[in-house]
């Protein structure tokens, strides 16, 4: 084997290590182009039932819903749990963009030609520092890009650090959000239809305090885009 073919043969087998990673859910080796998840494994993603509702008839048992609408693209099964997991603690900020263009062609087909601005769910301040990075934000880029409305990252800020909701019970879920979000950009949020991105909604605790606040601050509209519905 000449030179130039060996270092062929070795650039081939970096190229293999370092480009064609392996599916996170089943560990299958990925093709180029595959997006962190093989393409059986997504397919095999339970779509949430349903995927749109309209506010009113969010079944959160709690105080009404303050947005019109939802959209959940999956249901919440030890799959999506463990992608929502690897996207939030394990510092895979690619894996919220790629889930955001699957929920950004999920469910564009309802707000394109219509205008409105869309708006990620916040962390607070030291969290995304040590964070890095907010996975809402990253999914509301890519919703933004798919159905042409303006990112406006900015627009609500989590001006007090909540508990994590994950243990909490409903009445706890509402009260650790009360009063932990504030509209920073008033003037692009009144009079705007607004879409809330956020990557799982439970019993719909944040969706409803940050719809609050920005139906307050003038908002004409809110509805809410997540990845799953727990
Ligand atoms: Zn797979």
């Amino acid at each position: 084997m000449g030179i130039r073919a060996l270092g062929d043969v070795l650039i081939a087998a970096v190229e293999a290590f370092a480009f064609y990673p392996y599916c996170l859910l089943c560990e299958r080796r990925l093709g180029r182009g595959r997006d962190l998840v093989c393409a059986d494994c997504w397919e095999a993603l339970p779509p949430a039932e349903p995927q749109w509702l309209r506010g009113e008839d969010s079944d959160f048992q709690g105080p009404p819903a303050r947005f019109s609408a939802r959209f959940s693209l999956w249901a919440y099964s030890p799959e999506v749990e463990r992608l929502i997991h690897l996207m939030k603690y394990r510092n895979r900020p690619g894996l919220a963009r790629v889930m955001g263009r699957r929920v950004a062609c999920a469910c564009s087909h309802r707000f394109r030609g219509e205008r409105g601005i869309i708006v990620p769910v916040p962390l607070h301040r030291a969290r995304k520092r040590e964070r890095g990075y907010n996975q809402s934000e990253l999914l509301a880029q890519e919703l933004a890009r798919e159905i042409g409305w303006s990112l406006v990252a900015e627009a609500l800020a989590r001006v007090r650090p909540t508990r994590s909701q994950a243990t909490l019970s409903r009445e706890e879920r509402a009260e650790n959000v009360r009063g932990a979000f504030v509209v920073r950009r008033r003037e692009a949020v009144q009079g705007k239809r607004c879409i809330l991105v956020d990557d799982v909604v439970t019993t719909g605790a944040t969706a409803n305090e940050c719809s609050r606040v920005l139906l307050e601050a003038g908002a004409a509209e809110v509805m809410l885009v997540t990845v799953a519905a727990a």
